[in-house]
């Protein structure tokens, strides 16, 4: 069988994040203990995850703890990996015509995702900034996030270039979105899907209400407790029994989604699919260091299971407790992308 194309259509950010003894209050002028700078956005990182968790750690210098080098990827990915892939992936978004574009394509190019998707917006649309101000003392963060050219994805963007196999030669296998894109743009591109046959693994955030027509033919709507709830539209609190999680995940298969993912931090997933397959399965034990990246993390392994499969012939239990394991791992890790497995530190 051919190598499966996952394809991302999603944000790509530079993640600036200064560490501060304290919040600055209006008008005060602070002096940053530290500053780093670090690729993310929620499409980038689920890349990302598809791409490490779909090979083998590349060699040194290139490691989970240390940054790629872009020499180690090409322009169109299949670099950074250590052989044995088992999938090709596409990221498709939008950056600027600046510093952190080219730094954000050449970082997901050494992770061997294919980036020949990636557009550079017009003059004047800076790449996607998310300005990141941890106080170090609580770990409390607070975030503006200036989207950039991840809001010049245009709407037409599949149909006006022949549809989703355009610049591939053949369609996804599964299409992966979030919602950190212009909300119509995500809607064409379920609508394109639905048209041409491709499975989608929609995880909706950052959470808003969806259009009934959003959920009809849905293959993976992955979900956490806010995003549950909030399209659910139930307190956050009937999550917090099996029976509560049950009933919103009935409520999902009956607007036509085939599989519901429900993901709980440290208490892991529910799960229920079409065919009456459901349960509770317990996040795996890990010694938390920042769970920064767990739910993308999650996403790209689950995806990895799940694309090119339909109905029983899917194992979501199986493919659940694989992502929780993957997930498991990265909240153990700092970072966003950097913490996020190879497939080998699994096995
Ligand atoms: P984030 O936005 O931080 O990436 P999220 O809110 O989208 O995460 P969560 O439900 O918090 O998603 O976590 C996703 C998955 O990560 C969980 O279902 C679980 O598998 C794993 N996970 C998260 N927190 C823990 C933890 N404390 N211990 C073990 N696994 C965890």
């Amino acid at each position: 069988m051919a190598v499966p194309i996952l394809t991302v259509l999603g944000s790509l950010n530079m993640d600036l994040v200064a560490y501060v003894p304290h919040h600055p209050l209006p008008g005060e002028t602070l002096t940053a203990d530290a500053f780093a700078t670090s690729p993310g956005g929620k499409g980038a990182n689920q890349a990302v995850a598809c791409a490490k968790l779909s090979r083998a750690r590349p060699p040194p210098p290139y490691s989970s703890s240390s940054s790629p080098s872009p020499q180690q990827g090409g322009s169109s990915g299949g670099g950074g990996g250590g052989g044995g892939e088992t999938a090709h992936v596409v990221m498709v978004g939008c950056v600027g015509a600046d510093a952190h574009g080219a730094q954000l394509r050449a970082n997901l190019a050494g992770y061997g995702v294919d980036v020949d998707g990636v557009g550079e917006a017009a003059a004047g649309r800076a790449t996607g900034v998310a300005l990141i101000i941890v106080d170090a003392p609580t770990g409390e963060n607070r975030i503006v996030l200036s989207p950039g050219a991840n809001h010049a994805l245009p709407e037409g963007m599949f149909r006006d270039a022949g549809g989703l196999a355009a610049g591939l030669g053949r369609r996804p296998d599964l299409l992966i979105m979030q919602l950190e894109i212009p909300f119509g743009t995500v809607l064409a591109a379920l609508a394109a899907a639905r048209e041409e046959g491709v499975d989608v693994l929609l995880n909706p955030a950052p959470a808003r209400r969806l259009p009934d027509e959003a959920y009809v033919g849905l293959a993976h709507l992955v979900v956490n407790e806010t995003e549950a709830a909030i399209l659910g539209e139930v307190e956050e609190s009937v999550l917090d029994e099996e029976e509560g999680l049950e009933r919103v995940s009935a409520r999902f298969l009956e607007k036509g989604v085939k599989n519901v993912i429900v993901t709980l931090g440290g208490r892991g997933v529910y799960f229920m699919s079409e065919d009456g397959r459901k349960g509770l399965v317990p996040a795996e034990k890990a010694k938390v260091v920042d769970t920064t990246g767990a739910g993308d993390t999650f996403v790209g392994r689950y995806a990895l299971d799940a694309v090119g499969k339909k109905g029983a012939e899917f194992d979501i239990e199986a493919a659940v407790r694989k992502a929780n394991k993957a997930a498991a791992k990265t909240v153990e890790r700092a970072g966003a992308q950097d913490s996020i497995p190879w497939r080998d530190e699994l096995e």
